[in-house]
């Protein structure tokens, strides 16, 4: 009888849902995209009920197109869910309804209250980095729930009579999958839980002075849970009845379904932003090059948390969303590698997407985005090809101040994410950090991570060993090219451009 693992993959654009077989090969799947609501310049919602019903919908059709296979949802041993992180909702115990919309990751509102929390400590923006791993900016959910406690009185108000529920959007699916209202199970994955600045990065408790810091209750958080257990069973619809035993935030579990299992490995998920996760086993190392120590996975409750530095790019494939829908210079995303691999070089331009301030290594707000080295001669090419190199330069700062922290130089980069596909990227990558970059054959490695960690709390592979043969096949192989001397110049003029983005909002 052949084995199947779903995953339910909740990111930042879209939702899907995805079959795997044992052999970890891609079956089925469904891909539905939701609504961006941008209410004011930098705010980006979501509606949390519109995320569930994307979901549930997805989950319908892939199990229809896998009926057609001949199979049924009995087939499936288990599902896992992965999603994006630190988007923060906040609904009622008593009627399970959204009491605002989820407050999206890169959406910049709690600039101001950033601002007012790093004054409260010496320590400013690091007040309860030692803690939690992670320096306040307006990227992690518990800034968010402040700032939804502070502006929305019906928030405020559900949070004083014990009502409100917070959860990250892991939280949220679990909450609906096992029931809702009636009965649903209100939990988090550690890997989640550790993007909050709620967790103690060491504990994987919730850390009562990290809560005191934000001025926050401890009712309304969820109870905290492995990566692969069983939390429940789905309560109703196609996959009544099936576990859910699996859960990670989107880039650890590509860090999982990149099969980055041993300490000093790394991979890179080029999405809506990009995300540089790097393996650093059982230890939680607190950078000083402004990375942020995070949980990797943890297996199973009594499993030893693995930890990973990370860095973050808060624009990556947005960028090139931005050049085709704002800028008109491309059709369609796929385009942007052909136009850029049409000129050899940025004809010395320099683009810093910082749209919303810049993340990993710079962490700063203040910074909005540029493109600099204009000349007459620069055309669209330029403009597509820098496009392309702000995401790569970014990576290389990132993996510079991983060298650093962890003292020893990575050797290979693993590579996945929508921008993955264009080969143009994937060269510049390779030479901008003149290192080789591995992409494989199939890229839902998230959802792949997702359905690793169900299959493990569910039986289907037993150990690392098991999961040797997957997706090994059709691996692109990127070396670099480019001089060092080459290398060294355009990074030091991609240095001088991020100065050039600094202070340009207060
Ligand atoms: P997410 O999970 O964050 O929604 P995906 O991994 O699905 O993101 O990647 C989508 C992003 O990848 C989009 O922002 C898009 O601009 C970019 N993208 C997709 N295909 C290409 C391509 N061939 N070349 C460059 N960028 C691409």
């Amino acid at each position: 009888m052949p084995i199947y693992v779903g995953s339910i993959d909740q990111g930042t654009t879209s939702s899907r849902f995805l079959i795997f077989d044992q052999m970890g090969r891609l079956v089925i799947s469904h891909q539905l995209e939701f609504d961006q609501i941008y209410p004011h310049p930098g705010w980006i919602e979501h509606d949390p009920m519109q995320l569930l019903n994307s979901v549930n919908t997805c989950i319908a059709e892939a199990l229809r197109k896998f009926g057609l296979m001949g199979y049924e949802a009995q087939d499936i041993k288990a599902i896992g869910i992965t999603n994006q992180r630190e988007t923060t909702l906040c609904w009622d115990r008593t009627t399970g309804k959204p009491l605002h919309n989820a407050i999206v990751w890169s959406d910049v509102r709690t600039h101001e209250t950033v601002r007012k929390l790093s004054k409260l400590s010496d320590k400013g923006v690091n007040a309860v980095k030692d803690l939690c791993g992670l320096p306040i900016t307006t990227y992690f959910s518990a800034v968010k729930m402040r700032w939804m406690v502070d502006n929305s009185e019906i928030v405020a108000t559900a949070v004083q009579e014990g009502r409100a529920m917070f959860g990250t959007v892991d939280s949220w699916l679990i909450y609906n999958l096992t029931g809702g209202v009636h009965g649903g199970i209100h939990v988090t994955d550690v890997t989640n839980a550790s993007r909050t600045m709620f967790m103690n990065i060491k504990t994987l408790k919730w850390d009562e002075d990290c809560l005191k810091f934000f001025n926050l209750p401890s009712d309304i958080l969820p109870n905290i849970v492995s990566s692969a257990e069983l939390y429940g069973n789905v309560s109703n619809g196609p996959l009544e009845g099936v576990p859910i035993t699996g859960c990670l935030g989107d880039q650890q579990a590509a860090l999982v379904g990149q099969k980055c299992f041993t300490k000093g490995e790394a991979k890179n998920t080029y999405g809506t932003g990009a995300f540089l996760l790097f393996n650093t086993g059982e230890e939680a190392v607190i950078s000083s090059h402004g990375l942020l120590t995070t949980v990797g996975y943890q297996f199973g409750p009594t499993g030893k948390p693995t930890y990973a530095l990370e860095g973050s790019i808060a624009v990556a494939g947005s960028a090139v969303k931005w050049i085709r829908d704002n800028l008109g210079l491309i059709n369609e995303t796929d385009e942007i590698g052909p136009l850029a691999s049409s000129v050899e070089d940025t004809g010395g331009v320099y683009f810093v997407t910082a749209f919303s301030g810049l993340f990993a290594p710079y962490w700063r707000d203040d910074a909005r985005g540029c493109i600099v080295g204009l000349t007459q001669y620069t055309n669209k090419r330029h403009i597509a090809r820098a496009t392309l190199e702000a995401s790569c330069f970014q990576t290389r700062a990132i993996l510079d101040a991983m060298n650093a922290d962890s003292g020893e130089d990575l050797k290979l980069l693993k590579v996945d994410g929508g921008m993955s596909n264009s080969d143009t990227c994937m060269q510049i990558q390779a030479d901008v950090l003149g290192i080789r970059v591995e992409r494989p054959g199939m890229r839902e490695t998230t959802a792949l991570g997702a359905a690793i960690a169900a299959g493990f709390a569910a039986g289907v592979w037993k150990t690392f060993e098991d999961l040797k043969d997957i997706n090994t096949r059709d691996i692109s192989v990127f070396e670099p090219v480019l001089g060092d001397e080459k290398r060294a110049l355009r990074y030091k003029e991609w240095k001088k451009a991020v100065e050039r983005s600094f202070g340009w909002v207060d």
